[in-house]
């Protein structure tokens, strides 16, 4: 890794001072590493390397890369018609995807907006709880959030991310003033919650949360009994509720949607990341019957004004039909069973560290963490010289692999894992 000019291929030495990269300080950065391949749970460098992955590419790629059917799939759709716009015009895919999405997801969360990004989607979300106010006659720009939570980096969803986290304090004025809550933790805490939003419902849109994980918050999990008083709260207040199962959605914490195990109907969902099993670009933001039909009117200044350019697009839809195919096929739930026993098995050693300050998993999560952060920056090229892609970020190690991840190839993870910490 020290001879840049005889590892990297020609279209990296000729690209990679015109490229900007994701939550990087350019100037120190170290080189990203040039990726030509990836198969299962395995990507392949350009010097012929194959690493590992315990990341699934932000967890998005829940079957593995290159999953066959997933790709004939998108295959045979960029054929026929990779894209045509949504405005006036709709496509199979993109309607297939809606009435299935409708039916997995709990109660009445029935109309489905599809854009690129969770980012976007969350945006959305946040646009129509305005909006449904207004429509009723209401205005109430606020929205309550929670410590440690993160939705998207845009400057409408950083104004719900933790404060710290997303450096609001540099975009000052430019971030909305949201309300800015912990989590209830108690009964008793949920009940102060319930009378303060009581208290201020009249500005309040929505009350936005993860549920059962802060993932870029630093894996932090918490009980489904919180999300059943976030709903509770909601009702006492007539504020409506937003969870963003970006993360959580697809099986990753042991159920298809974290929200099944508080058994609640959120008013808005957004999805993302594993929704088109890592494939393309593609959220759905999911409203119940009561939000959608808020918007219905004779008023055309009443509809959602929204609609991105690749609103509804034919090829992400098709991956993500494809998906859907394989968590219906395939026993998804199973291999997160699986894959949560032997993350606590193998990973609960590493407890003893002296560096390691918890050890927690959580479905198909597993994540160790340090008590000194600055420990993290020297493991990461650790972990590629022992053949794995584990990205550390904040003072934690964590996993997320493929859902279809075998045995052997967890436990080549979590013992590099516990051997890197141990020499750390
Ligand atoms: C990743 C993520 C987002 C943002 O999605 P992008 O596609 O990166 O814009 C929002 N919310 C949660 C919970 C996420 O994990």
């Amino acid at each position: 890794m020290t001879d840049t000019q005889q590892i990297f291929p020609d279209w990296y030495r000729l690209g990679i001072n015109n490229i900007w990269l994701p939550y990087t300080q350019m100037q120190t950065v170290t080189p990203p590493l040039p990726i030509v391949k990836s198969e299962g749970v395995r990507l392949t460098l350009a010097d012929g390397r194959e690493l590992i992955d315990g990341i699934a590419s932000w967890w998005a790629a829940a079957h593995g890369y290159n999953h066959p059917h997933i790709m004939n799939a998108v295959e045979m759709q960029l054929r026929q018609m990779p894209h045509v716009m949504f405005g006036g015009l709709v496509n199979e895919p993109a309607l297939k995807l809606s009435q299935r999405l409708a039916n997995l997801l709990p109660g009445d969360l029935n109309r489905c907006f599809i854009a690129e990004s969770g980012s976007v989607s969350v945006e959305i979300a946040m646009k129509m709880a305005v909006q449904y106010f207004l429509n009723k006659g209401e205005r109430r720009s606020k929205f309550i959030h929670f410590r440690g939570c993160y939705h998207g980096d845009t400057l409408g969803t950083m104004g719900v991310c933790d404060p710290e986290e997303g450096m609001h304090s540099l975009f000052g004025d430019v971030i909305a003033d949201n309300i800015l809550c912990d989590l209830p933790r108690s009964e008793g805490e949920a009940e102060r919650f319930t009378e303060y939003l009581k208290e201020n419902a009249e500005n309040v849109a929505a009350v936005i949360t993860e549920p059962l994980v802060l993932g870029a918050g630093g894996m932090v999990f918490y009980p489904p009994e919180t999300l059943k008083w976030l709903r509770i709260a909601c009702d006492a207040a007539g504020v409506l509720l937003i969870i963003d199962e970006i993360f959580t959605g697809f099986c990753r914490t042991g159920t298809m949607f974290a929200i099944e195990q508080a058994g609640i109907v959120p008013d808005i969902v957004t999805l993302s990341k594993a929704l088109s099993g890592g494939v393309s670009p593609l959220s759905v933001c999911v409203a119940r019957d009561h939000v959608f039909e808020a918007f219905l009117d004779d008023d055309p200044l009443k509809a959602l004004m929204h609609g991105p350019t690749y609103m509804g697009h034919a090829l992400g839809c098709a991956a993500a039909n494809a998906s859907l195919d394989l968590f219906e096929s395939e026993d998804r739930l199973g291999q997160v069973a699986q894959i949560e026993r032997q993350l606590k098995a193998e990973l609960e050693p590493c407890r003893n560290l002296p560096n390691v300050k918890d050890v927690r998993i959580l479905g198909a999560i597993g994540v160790v963490q340090l008590h000194d952060a600055s420990a993290i920056e020297a493991l990461k090229p650790q972990f590629v010289d022992a053949g794995v892609w584990i990205r550390p970020f904040r003072d934690i190690v964590y996993l997320t692999p493929a859902l279809t991840i075998s045995e052997d190839d967890l436990r080549v993870l979590t013992q590099t894992v516990y051997q890197v910490l141990n020499q750390s």
